[in-house]
């Protein structure tokens, strides 16, 4: 199979030529399209041939990112979003969840996602069960006690650094004949391809590695032809499609993942050991260390590709203020609310990703006040570390 270093600099490049004349000129803004007759328009319509008809169906930018993105997961078909969130809710309506439905999902899920589940789609007469999805068996039980439409986990989970054992998840999820939705977007298609695993849906925030440079906000399901279709159906009512300009940006981050993942996983592998051994953190959270509980799964889903380039951990004093001294102390590590960039980045869960999950589930699911998230850049590691050490020095002294 074609290295995905390769892939990465020319999937989705130079697929067919349109036969169709834009209305507009490229970047191919157009909207709408021109056939060469009214018969290929007919024929276009009836789905007969393919072609462009509309931009929320689909055009040739956004077409080349989702072959790109496909062909990196190792999937038939891609379908792109809006957004991370749009994608999500795609995947779950392709699954079949409606009302009446039941879902499985991982309980330390993405807060959107959760958000998503417990209220908006709750509301709409679907029961949601959270389970720790780290837990093959509990997963397994409930699947069999509930029979879910889907089952919805992370490969890496945020902001704790847990992992999906996607295959033997697949197993129950093909038992009882569900959907196994795999949100992909910490691992990337660098580290693990959950199709080939059996998942059913790979999702992606695009925001995050796949752009790469923060400039992109873009979400893509990756799954089998037939499941496109279904995608493609509910999209075209729903209309949460990624605009022409965003994929071409998305497309150009594409290119470099691979080398900035490699880079990426190296810096936090040496961030994740200095924490460690550092005085004034009590506790590190990465598969890529011995002491994660599930650091051989992470040598199984991951290979030697690395371990990916989220860090987490706790301070030994574990106060409000002593995290925000820390924040207000870096001064290459940005305190900004995302990850996967090429620079390197802080985030405090208490106060913004898990901001509306109530203390004593947060307590719970072991999100303290002391726990800090670093999404780790391709910076040079010793400068990074140099101001996280600096940083820690005064958190410390708070
Ligand atoms: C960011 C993120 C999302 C949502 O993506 P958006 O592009 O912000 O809508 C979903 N899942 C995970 C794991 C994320 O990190």
């Amino acid at each position: 199979m074609t290295s995905i270093f390769t892939q990465a600099v020319h999937a989705g490049e130079r697929g067919p030529a349109p036969r169709e004349v834009p209305v507009t000129t490229p970047l191919y803004h157009s909207v709408g399209y021109l056939e060469p007759s009214a018969a290929v328009m007919e024929d276009v319509f009836s789905g007969e041939t393919a072609g462009y008809v509309y931009r929320r169906y689909t055009s040739p930018t956004v077409e080349a990112f989702e072959r790109a993105i496909a062909a990196l997961e190792g999937g038939d078909a891609a379908f792109a979003t809006a957004s991370g969130m749009a994608a999500v809710h795609a995947a779950l309506l392709a699954a079949g969840v409606r009302a009446g439905s039941q879902v499985i999902a991982a309980r330390d899920c993405y807060g959107a996602t959760y958000d998503l589940l417990a209220t908006l789609l709750a509301e709409q007469g679907v029961t949601v069960h959270f389970v720790d999805a780290t837990d093959p068996c509990r997963v397994e039980d409930a699947a069999f006690l509930h029979r879910p439409a889907a089952v919805l986990v992370e490969t890496i989970s945020n902001p704790l650094l847990k992992l999906a054992d996607i295959a033997a998840l697949a197993r129950t999820t093909r038992a009882i004949g569900a959907a196994l939705i795999v949100d992909s977007t910490f691992a990337s298609p660098y580290l693990c391809r959950p199709l080939a695993l059996d998942a059913d849906y790979v999702v992606h925030s695009a925001s995050k590695y796949i752009g790469g440079h923060g400039d992109v906000l873009a979400g893509v399901v990756v799954t089998s032809h037939s499941n496109r279709e279904k995608l493609f159906a509910i999209e075209k009512k729903i209309g949460a499609v990624l605009a022409p300009e965003v994929a071409w940006l998305a497309l150009r981050g594409l290119k470099t993942l691979p080398l900035r993942m490699r880079e990426q996983c190296a810096n936090a592998t040496r961030v994740a050991r200095f924490l460690s051994e550092h005085s004034a953190v009590a506790q590190v959270y990465y598969p890529g260390l011995p002491s994660h509980p599930q650091h051989m799964l992470a040598e199984q889903l991951f290979g030697d590709r690395g371990f990916g380039g989220m860090v987490a951990f706790e301070l030994r004093n574990g106060t409000r203020a002593a995290a925000f001294a820390f924040l207000d102390a870096l001064k290459l590590v940005l305190p900004a609310t995302t990850l996967g960039d090429v620079y390197s980045l802080a985030l405090y869960p208490v106060m913004a990703s898990h901001r509306a999950v109530p203390p004593a589930e947060r307590a719970e699911l072991g999100i303290t006040d002391g726990l800090l998230r670093l999404s780790i850049g391709i910076e040079d590691a010793d400068d990074i570390i140099a101001d996280l050490d600096a940083a820690l020095h005064v958190a410390n002294m708070e």
